[in-house]
C-alpha cells in the first residue's frame, strides 16, 4: 500500500516572504506555490514526514514496509 502524501510549505515565513506577498504578489504567490513539497503522511501518527526518511521522526513507524 502506497503512503499517502501532502504538500506542506517549507519555505521562511519571515517579512521578506510577507513583504514580496503583498508588494509583489505575482511573485510571492509563485515563490510560495513552488517552495511546497510532497510530504507523506505517517500511517502510525498521521504527522508529516520527509519522503526520503525510511522512518516517521514522530513515532519511529518504519515507512519501508508500506512502500
Ligand atoms: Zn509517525
Amino acid at each position: 500500500m502506497a503512503l499517502e502524501t501532502t504538500k506542506e510549505y517549507q519555505g521562511d515565513t519571515t517579512a521578506t516572504t510577507l513583504i514580496a506577498l503583498f508588494c509583489c504578489l505575482p511573485y510571492g504567490i509563485y515563490s510560495w506555490v513552488t517552495d511546497r513539497k510532497t510530504m507523506v503522511i505517517c500511517p502510525q501518527c498521521r504527522e508529516t514526514a520527509d519522503p526520503e526518511a525510511s522512518t516517521c521522526p514522530h513515532c519511529n513507524e518504519d515507512f519501508d514496509q508500506h512502500r
